[in-house]
């Protein structure tokens, strides 16, 4: 049989190891109970009759004087001659061998000799608690002795000349067991043989003590049968740990050790030595990092360790580890400064590029942060410069040693210092080293303008009005408005002028779309053009309707007579009934969200999940309209998508009016999967009627590229269009865009839709700042796509961490209330003006802070109330959390009482802990802003906090990010460190203004 057949005959039973026994290496022990060649005098065992069997001295083969039993009857027929040894005691054995050397003439040797001649004797035991025997008990026959064996000789004889004579010394060993008694006799019977019994050793077996993979094993009895198996356990060796249990080793019946089964391992700092039976402590200088049969290795590069023992090596003084280096890695440092940086400066840009540093500290993580410091057109100090200024690709965190810088001021000095950081900058206590290089821009044109609004409009004027250019690059002039009809060509194309940053367009044509761009003008020339925009005049039709709304005002003005007055009463009765109480709220909710939302009923439609549908274009049959590819004209390209290109266009449906659309683009060389998921969103989408979600026009899927067919959102994603219009919008109106959203919200929670990556990158805007709920897409929870760190994969798909309820992220329990929480961040990202939630923290890090209850502080300037909801959206049970009918309640409220919106003071919750970091010592332990810097650990700043206008508390704790990034703190880490402290610094304070009032 093959090993393998083996393994298979005996798979369930672990005794199977019997059958793969360990090599002879592990030999029995042999426990002697009596050895007759030891005998100094006589053996005086008992005979019977006393003709048989007589004690006679000999010598064994290497003439030792030996004692021996001979009989030889052979001429005497009908023999029964028994010898029987002392009582043996048994010390515990089970199992007993008896090993006999003997010689026994040959029969037919001997002349004469009769038939009745043997050449073989038996073997007996008899048990006993005590020596009990005499001569004539036990009886000398079979029973009451037990037999063990009829012995013959075999061929290996050897010849030994014993006294004179040549004989044939032949050696057997039997075995008999189990035995149970205190002791036991043993018997030899001859029947006529002519023999002598020269040795007889009897003895037990043990297994040895061993060590075998990491274990010992103590010294353990065989069994009582020769196929027992005997368990022993083994126990790790000091220093070892179990990896694989149990640990256990087989006796057998031949007191040998069967292969062992379970292991122990060194553990860390710790090696096995002397063939694996000590584990002995790795010595100084060197490491072991984890258990298993790995040798201890010098410390690496920058490292030491302090005692032996040891399973990591601590760097030296001045050396970093991140995180994530494997403890094998040297320890490196933070990288010199980079070289020769050149500047090329054009016009309000430049580029700059570097050498990589001399040193990179030892690692390959080194990247770049440029530091832009304006020192105006004089001779004076030089401060950091604004966020308008752009970086491409980005300020910080540069992987390549360049960087272009736009949007600069005109004829104004910088300094730019281009840091050197890496993964351990954060570590050291020292500032990036960095190397410097001051330019001067050139005179420049004004920067285009970003946003053009609709004030008004009439059947023949639009009232157009925007924000003045980003750069204006000296003193603006006036502005170039230029328009014409979007159906005729641009060359066709008129201007307005105005000094101003509006304009009122005459003498244009009824219910026409015109194309509007406007421009700035300074003593450096025009600026570029805005981007194109779209705004029509009203129709007759529209017009009369606009004229009949304001009929009452008319005619309440002019009326004198009662059959007038009662018109009056009439015409306000049905206006009310029409506007139920939403005539009573303030003037921007009837601009911008005036819509009432409707109540789920029995009847209320529910959403159907397309991938319901087995086959899902069926889905996209019944939810979307298809429109014919000859209806749709493409304008331009406005966005990416995650299928393909997004454009912006015209739709022209035949009895309709032509309308303005978004139009996203599957890219050519989809599969059918991205088609379809790419098709979803129309279905989902198509199912809605809501004004605060995105609406669907249709798709085209009869020709390609393949079309999903939206209204037109002027004003993008609403991140990007907070983060361009900073601070621009008045708290009513900011407010105004989250009673839009959570209307939407409402309205899909109440179909029974949940969302799942509700985040104002996902609100769209139009012109009049109604935000609707966009991006229904599935596919980018479904795709294990690792290109959008936004993102983040998770078991069965992947999830947005900032944006989501901790249910949500642990055991993808989206509900609309996972929804809510979310909506509270999109509240968060509205009231600061597109700032991104947990600004530069990890992913693991939010979800730790908020497993702790930390939550997101209040943005800036943000009314109590806001962020007070915006902590309810954050429960962290999901039933404490309100629904969105309640948001849209309160937030309706808040509206008809803008006075409820004036309080900014940060109110403390009860429930949740600010984001701040609770491990900062108090402030008013300290009596300078440098021995609280010293404090948080960030004494390398103090210069730049003392040489700025932050260098008391009190001006301290009103800091802001960019306060901190503008005093010169450019290290994420460090940053994030300092405006905790400031954020603990700022409720500190609080408590002690409570105290005192
Ligand atoms: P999406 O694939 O839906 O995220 O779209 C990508 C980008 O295209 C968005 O971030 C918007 O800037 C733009 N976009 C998408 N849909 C519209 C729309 N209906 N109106 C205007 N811009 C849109």
């Amino acid at each position: 049989m093959t090993p393998p057949e083996r393994g298979k005959m005996c798979a369930v039973m672990d005794i199977c190891w019997f059958l793969w026994m360990l090599p002879a290496a592990v030999r029995a022990v042999e426990e002697m109970l009596m050895d007759s060649t030891t005998a100094t005098a006589e053996l005086g065992w008992t005979v019977y009759p006393t003709s048989g069997w007589e004690e006679v001295s000999g010598y064994d083969e290497h003439m030792n004087t030996i004692r021996t039993y001979q009989v030889c009857n052979v001429f005497e027929g009908s023999q029964n001659n028994w010898v029987r040894s002392k009582f043996i005691r048994r010390r515990g054995a089970q199992r007993i061998h008896v090993e006999m050397k003997f010689s026994v003439r040959d029969c037919s040797s001997i002349p004469n000799v009769p038939g009745s001649c043997k050449e073989t004797f038996n073997l007996y035991y008899y048990e006993s608690d005590s020596d009990v025997a005499t001569k004539t008990f036990p009886a000398w026959m079979d029973n009451p002795w037990i037999k063990v064996d009829t012995i013959a000789a075999d061929e290996s004889f050897s010849q030994v000349d014993l006294g004179g004579r040549v004989m044939k010394i032949n050696t057997e060993v039997r075995s008999f067991g189990p035995v149970s008694r205190q002791g036991f006799y043993l018997a030899f019977q001859d029947y006529g043989g002519c023999m002598s019994l020269i040795a007889v050793r009897v003895f037990y077996r043990k297994c040895p003590r061993v060590i075998q993979n990491g274990a010992i094993f103590q010294e353990t009895l065989s069994g009582a049968e020769s196929t027992s198996l005997v368990t022993a356990w083994g126990m790790c060796i000091p220093n070892s740990e179990e990896v694989d249990v149990p640990i256990k080793l087989y006796c057998n019946g031949n007191g040998e050790w069967m292969v062992p089964i379970g292991r122990c391992v060194c553990k860390a700092g710790y090696e096995a030595v002397e063939n694996g039976t000590v584990c002995r402590a790795c010595p100084s200088g060197f490491f072991k990092p984890a258990q298993g049969g790995d040798s201890c290795r010098p410390c690496p590069i920058n490292s030491r360790t302090t005692s032996e023992g040891a399973s990591n090596c601590m760097c030296r003084s001045g050396y970093y580890r991140t995180d994530s280096d494997p403890l094998q890695m040297p320890c490196t440092t933070i990288p010199s400064a980079p070289r020769n940086v050149i500047s090329s400066v054009n016009e309000t840009s430049l580029t700059l590029e570097w050498n990589p540093p001399k040193e990179s500290g030892g690692r390959d993580d080194v990247v770049y942060n440029v530091i832009c410091k304006s020192c105006g057109a004089g001779r004076g100090g030089c401060t950091r410069c604004g966020d308008n200024v752009q970086f491409t690709p980005r300020q910080l965190g540069l992987r390549e040693p360049r960087v272009h810088v736009s949007d600069l001021l005109a004829h104004t000095r910088y300094t730019f210092e281009v840091q050197a950081v890496n993964g351990v900058s954060d570590q050291s206590p020292y500032s990036p080293q960095f190397a410097s290089v001051n330019i001067t821009t050139n005179q420049a044109v004004p920067s285009a303008v970003s946003i053009m609004h609709q004030v008004s409009q009439t059947v023949d004027s639009i009232t157009l009005s925007w924000s003045q250019p980003s750069q204006p690059n000296g003193v603006i002039l006036d502005y170039e408005l230029q328009y014409y009809e979007k159906d005729q060509s641009e060359y066709n194309s008129s201007t307005v002028k105005s000094q101003t940053t509006t304009a009122v367009v005459r003498g244009l044509k009824p219910g026409t779309i015109y194309v509007f761009q406007v421009r700035a003008r300074t003593v450096a020339g025009f600026g570029r053009y805005s981007g194109k925009m779209y705004f029509r005049t009203m129709t007759e039709a529209e017009y009369q309707t606009s004229l009949q709304e304001k009929l009452p005002l008319i005619i309440g003005s002019a009326a004198t007579g009662l059959v007038f007055l009662i018109a009056i009463v009439v015409i306000i009765i049905v206006c009310s009934r029409r506007r139920g109480s939403d005539r009573t709220e303030s003037e921007y909710t009837d601009k911008l969200q005036h819509y009432t939302s409707g109540h789920m009923s029995p009847g209320m439609k529910i959403y159907i999940d397309p991938f319901t549908y087995e086959d899902p274009n069926e889905a996209v049959r019944v939810f979307a309209k298809e429109i014919d590819i000859s209806c749709v004209k493409i304008e331009q390209v406005i966005g990416a998508g995650e299928f393909g290109e997004v454009c912006s266009g015209n739709l022209k449906l035949p009895g309709k009016r032509e309308m303005v659309v978004a139009i996203k683009t599957l890219k050519a060389g989809y599969t059918e999967k991205q088609r379809r998921d790419f098709l979803s969103e129309a279905s989902i989408m198509g199912q809605f009627d809501h004004p605060n979600v995105i609406r669907l026009e249709g798709v085209v899927t009869k020709s390609t590229p393949v079309m999903i067919i939206t209204e037109f959102m002027e004003n993008g994603s609403l991140d990007s269009f907070l983060r361009q219009n900073d601070g621009q919008f008045t708290v009513i109106q900011l407010v105004g865009m989250l009673r839009g959203i959570a209307a939407g919200m409402k309205y899909l929670s109440d179909m029974n839709y949940v969302h799942r990556d509700l985040a104002a990158r996902n609100i769209l805007v139009n012109s009049n700042l109604v935000c609707k709920v966009s991006d229904f897409g599935l596919s980018r929870f479904l795709e294990d796509d690792t290109s959008d760190p936004t993102y983040t994969s998770a078991l069965g798909g992947k999830i947005p961490i900032r944006w989501t309820a901790p249910e949500a992220i642990q055991y993808r329990k989206f509900t609309s209330s996972s929804d809510v929480w979310s909506y509270g961040i999109v509240m968060w990202e509205i009231m600061s003006y597109g700032e991104r939630p947990y600004w530069d923290m990890s992913n693991q890090d939010v979800i730790n802070a908020i497993e702790q209850d930390y939550r997101l502080p209040t943005p800036m300037d943000c009314p109590v109330a806001l962020h007070q909801l915006m902590l309810d959206c954050w429960q962290k049970e999901r039933g404490d959390r309100p629904k969105f009918s309640q948001i849209v309640n309160t937030l309706d409220k808040m509206i008809r009482n803008p006075n409820s919106l004036k309080a900014t003071t940060p109110l403390s919750s009860g429930a949740h802990l600010p984001l701040l970091d609770r491990s900062v010592p108090d402030f008013s332990s300290f009596s300078t802003v440098d021995e609280w810097l010293e404090a948080i650990k960030m004494g390398q700043y103090k210069e730049n906090f003392a040489n700025s206008e932050f260098n008391s508390f009190e001006s301290v704790s009103q800091m802001t990010m960019d306060d901190i990034l503008q005093v010169g703190v450019t290290l994420a880490g460090h940053q994030k460190k300092i405006l905790n402290s400031i954020q603990t610094m700022r409720a500190q304070m609080n408590q002690i203004q409570s105290v005192e009032v």
